[in-house]
């Protein structure tokens, strides 16, 4: 079954499932405890945390695991700008946020804060001079996300921090769930105070994901309850899970390059095919994107039309994000790169290292049938 909709999830690899398997069965006990088995399971979370840390080149962090990156991102933004309610103080995100960052400041709007929604211009990354213009000297937060999810244009995160560092009272978060294992940084993660990544988008499993931020932040817990992870965040510590994140991200680290290529190949091939059919227009940025997102628009069909019809073929697609799919809520940032009643008419195909030469052909061709009838 040709699966083209990797963003919204990744197929977990036999690695991830072998270790959940093994320590789900073998270290099933609670790492709180007291006991050898406690002790055990407690040291291997310290080390796949190092692990992960190593994987990541950086050097200054702690990690907070997480349902998710929906939850990494409410911790990091309620964790941070919650001591601040009633104070008159600024935060800064951008318009094209995923909804767990997007509804949060929203929310804290609603509280008070002074938001700064960044724009994006019409090839889909944000001005780095409107984030700078921005700053005030009440700003204390900024959240700002690596790739988008919708249409895969990549953020000048090596700029925004240089900005950032000019400020030191401002906290920088990055959601960098659709960046991670996938695209090259280049910027260091030493330099970003706090950062969201999840499992389930890098072949890991779904229900893990992990807030990445400086030993030196202390950070109001958002999920309250118990004394697990260091007061962090409450709850019993899945080991299960952390393992096979640390499995799946170490491997996506290790094989990023050599899947980047083979991805951005596939992307470059199908790109060049879909732009000469003409009722269809992509919506790229030729020098800031990833590879493994493509959004396309078509002239005269809903979306869910020729999701639909790609599916009888069994060839699966997404439509915008999968988070608002049900909601039929257009993507801002589709409403800026396409006219706007044309928003509905974008699928999203979302290439991953799994993909064959084979099954783009096949998907072309569907396409063409689409266009020819
Ligand atoms: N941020 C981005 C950029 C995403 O693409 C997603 C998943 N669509 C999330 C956050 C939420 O991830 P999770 O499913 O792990 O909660």
């Amino acid at each position: 079954m040709p699966y083209f909709d990797s963003t919204a999830t990744t197929k977990p690899s036999k690695e991830v499932l072998d270790i959940f398997n093994k320590a789900s069965s073998e270290y099933w006990y609670n790492i709180s405890g007291q006991y050898r088995a406690s002790v055990m399971g407690s040291s291997l979370v310290s080390k796949a945390t190092s692990q992960i840390l190593t994987a990541l080149n950086t050097t200054n962090k702690k990690i907070i695991f997480t349902s998710g990156a929906t939850e990494a991102n409410n911790t990091a933004i309620y964790g941070i700008c919650q001591k601040y309610i009633g104070q008159n103080k600024h935060i800064i995100t951008t318009s094209i946020e995923h909804p767990s960052v997007l509804n949060c400041f929203k929310d804290l709007e609603a509280k008070g804060f002074e938001v700064t929604y960044l724009k994006v211009s019409k090839d889909g990354v944000i001005d780095i001079n409107e984030l700078q213009a921005s700053i005030k000297p009440n700003t204390v937060f900024i959240s700002i996300m690596w790739v988008n999810n919708i249409v895969g244009t990549v953020m000048p995160i090596k700029k925004i921090i240089e900005i950032v560092k000019e400020n030191p009272r401002i906290k920088l978060h990055v959601d960098a769930v659709q960046g991670i294992g996938k695209i090259m940084n280049d910027f260091s993660f030493n330099d970003i105070d706090l950062f969201t990544i999840s499992s389930h988008k890098i072949h890991g499993l779904k229900g893990t994901g992990a807030l990445v931020l400086n030993n030196n932040i202390e950070i109001m817990p958002f999920v309250k309850g118990g004394h697990q992870q260091n007061n962090m965040r409450a709850g019993t510590v899945d080991l299960a899970g952390i393992l096979a994140f640390t499995v799946a991200l170490k491997t996506s680290i290790k094989e990023q390059s050599k899947n980047y290529e083979y991805v951005n190949n596939l992307y470059n091939y199908l790109t060049k095919q879909l732009s000469t059919f003409d009722f269809i227009s992509l919506n790229i940025n030729k020098e800031y994107y990833s590879p493994y997102i493509l959004s396309v628009t078509f002239k005269n069909i809903k979306a869910e039309t020729v999701m639909h019809f790609l599916e009888s073929f069994d060839i699966y697609v997404g439509i915008g994000s999968a988070c608002n799919e049900k909601t039929k809520v257009v993507e801002p940032i589709l409403k800026i790169m396409q006219d706007e009643k044309l928003a509905i008419n974008t699928v999203r195909i979302s290439i991953s290292k799994d993909n064959t030469k084979e099954e783009v052909d096949l998907l072309i061709s569907k396409i063409k049938e689409i266009g020819e009838k």
